[in-house]
């Protein structure tokens, strides 16, 4: 078996700009929250193939006065809804909801959601896919010792131009569809 593909493994979604759109102007309310062409269908996929599906996510607009958590849990229960109607199983959550001053331990690029992630799970990071749009995403991937995986949607395609030469041999995919269709084919 490829380092984590095939069942049981673990694989690790950024949220917005992978899953759903990102904004510069924050995704603060539930009609705000769209999902991207392809990635339910993507996620439970992945669930289907026996991958366990979470996500890790950066929500400074909760420290920025711009989201609070009860709208933020219902672009979760949405996101799981859509899921599920897929036949498919978005298994945890996680969510930094601090601002770049704070000084957290969780907001990507620092690996601490991901670490929270290994805990719960009780195992290592190693080989695990992080797909992200964001080198956050990919630094917070490395610094977990885990396997970071790029999309192109969101600010992927920007990402992909500025890429520093740590990461110039990931894999990096249009979107999620297709990265979700090169792991279950590993
Ligand atoms: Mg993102
Ligand atoms: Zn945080």
């Amino acid at each position: 078996m490829s380092a984590g593909g095939g069942a049981g493994g673990l694989v690790i979604l950024d949220r917005d700009g992978v899953i759903n759109r990102d904004s510069a102007q924050f995704v603060k309310t539930l009609d705000e929250w769209r999902p991207l062409p392809g990635s339910i269908e993507a996620i439970a996929a992945l669930s289907r193939a026996g991958f366990t599906v979470a996500v890790a996510s950066n929500q400074s607009g909760l420290a920025r006065g711009l989201l609070d958590r009860k709208t933020l849990r219902a672009m979760h229960r949405k996101l799981r809804r859509l899921v599920a109607s897929q036949g498919g199983r978005v298994d945890r959550i996680v969510v930094c909801p601090h601002g770049p001053d704070d000084g957290c331990r969780c907001r990507k690029p620092a690996p601490g959601l991901l670490e929270r992630l290994a805990r719960h799970y009780g195992r290592s990071l190693a080989g695990v896919p992080v797909i992200g749009d964001s080198l956050r995403d990919l630094e917070a991937a490395a610094a977990a010792g885990a396997r970071p995986v790029l999309v192109r949607t969101g600010n992927g395609a920007r990402t992909e131009e500025q890429l520093p030469d740590a990461f110039r041999d990931i894999p990096v995919y249009d979107d999620l569809a297709a990265a979700a269709t090169a792991l279950c084919g590993s």
